[in-house]
């Protein structure tokens, strides 16, 4: 047992999740990220449910755990997502997926780099930042890695928690294909910040969760409140006072807006000019909407404004085990339509790391172990991706990807 070592692949908050519950367990791993420390990442809300929640509440330190429902927005949602019209009359709500989220703190919403920041933390030497993974070799009684610079790393399990591009899925799964997903006008975001004074003049409709707004002219405007129970550094400094974290300043997650059939340009190719010119587009889509949505479209923060290419995988059918294995978007990339694909990373991470924990103490043959936490996590991520794929009839619209793309 105490020489078992596992070597993560990307740390993002699935590699992050799985490396915090690996060490709550007393096992050794590694996780090599791509990116160097302090990569700029785009700041955006996550919405979490008790799948997620839950397995975070399995794999952190109680204090981290802790700075993470304090961190989290504070008002409990009423459901995924509530469609309104553009003068804010409620049409419909989606249900809740997952588990009852209910506690006495529920699992809300978290600002995505602050949730990365505390899963960092006290990870320690175990942490390898501009490590990127290229490949493997599976020796049968350990696994190798090879990392970007040229060396190698080698332990008893190789996870691929590297995301959809996953370079530890393209070798162990060649066939299978990135599909360019189309999430039209939502995969543009920004935030529009929340002082007191807007966020009281908000109506109750737009503070429920994820909010869908629609005007019959085929505009859409996505919304999520960022509001943490307690501001973000002061909770750190309460809770675990040697993390520095960062303020966030509460926002309101904006996605879409802009007129149906607008054309914008690749990421990589957007000019200093870009952001104005979106935003003039969401501003005429909102012209005539109800005061507050108006109001928040025009307060926009110009900086925060980018579009996120998504891409999605296929569920891939039952593969043979063994000790390289996989976990969130390097397995099960989803649209982004219903919050999922963090909280099912997360939930991968938890399962994994008992059934590691149970390897390491000899309880079970490590690759029987992968292949039960495989099973599991084509049963219940599977379903979701098909609920997921359903996105224009729920979301979609507004931005086109432009031709540079
Ligand atoms: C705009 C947006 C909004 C979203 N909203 C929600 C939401 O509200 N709720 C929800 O549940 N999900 C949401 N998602 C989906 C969610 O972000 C992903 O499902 C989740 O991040 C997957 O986590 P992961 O750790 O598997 O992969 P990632 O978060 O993609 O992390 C992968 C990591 O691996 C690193 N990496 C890549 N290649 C290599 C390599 N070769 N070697 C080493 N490291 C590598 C990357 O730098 C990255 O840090 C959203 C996604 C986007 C883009």
């Amino acid at each position: 047992m105490s020489d078992f070592h596992v070597l993560i692949a990307g740390g993002g908050v699935g590699g992050l999740t799985l490396a915090q519950g690996l060490k709550r367990a007393g096992i050794s791993c590694a996780v090599y990220e791509r990116d160097p420390a302090g990569a700029p990442r785009s700041g955006y809300r996550l919405t979490m449910n008790a799948d997620g929640g839950n397995a975070l509440r399995a794999c952190l330190p109680d204090d981290l755990y802790d700075l993470y429902l304090q961190a989290s927005r504070k008002t409990p949602p009423r459901g995924v997502a509530v469609v309104i019209d553009e003068q804010c009359h409620e049409l419909t709500t989606q249900p809740h997926l997952g588990p009852p989220n209910d506690g006495e703190r529920p699992h809300t919403a978290i600002d995505r780099r602050t949730l990365r920041h505390i899963l960092r933390a006290w990870l320690g030497d175990a942490l390898h930042d501009d490590a990127a993974v290229t490949g493997f070799t599976d020796h049968g009684d350990h696994v190798e890695a090879q990392l970007a610079d040229g060396s190698t790393v080698t332990g008893d399990v190789l996870v691929a928690a590297d995301g959809v591009g996953s370079a530890v899925r393209r070798q162990l799964m060649p066939d299978v294909e990135i599909i360019p997903a189309d999430v039209g006008g939502l995969g543009l975001f920004a935030r529009s910040p929340l002082t007191p004074e807007v966020l009281a003049e908000l109506p109750d409709v737009l503070l429920d969760g994820f909010v869908i707004a629609r005007d019959k002219r085929g505009g859409m405007l996505a919304l999520g409140v960022y509001d943490p129970r307690e501001p973000v550094a002061e909770a750190a400094a309460r809770i675990a006072p040697d993390i520095h974290m960062d303020a966030v300043d509460p926002y309101m997650m904006i996605s879409g807006g802009v007129p149906p059939g607008t054309s914008a340009p690749a990421p990589a190719d957007w000019t200093d000019d870009t952001p104005a010119e979106v935003h003039a587009g969401m501003r005429e889509v909102v012209a005539d909407w109800h005061p507050a949505l108006r109001g928040l479209v025009e307060r926009i923060d110009l900086s925060t404004l980018f579009w996120f290419p998504f891409r999605r995988l296929d569920p891939v059918p039952a593969w043979p085990s063994s000790r390289v294995t996989l976990l969130g978007d390097a397995i099960h990339a989803m649209m982004p339509t219903r919050g999922q694909g963090a909280n099912m990373a997360l939930r991968d991470a938890g399962i994994l790391s008992a059934r590691l924990a149970g390897a390491a103490r000899g309880e079970q043959d490590v690759v029987a172990a992968i292949g039960d936490y495989e099973q599991a996590m084509r049963d219940y991520v599977y379903p979701i991706m098909d609920l997921s794929e359903d996105h224009s009839r729920f979301g979609g619209g507004g931005l086109k990807q432009g031709s540079g793309a």
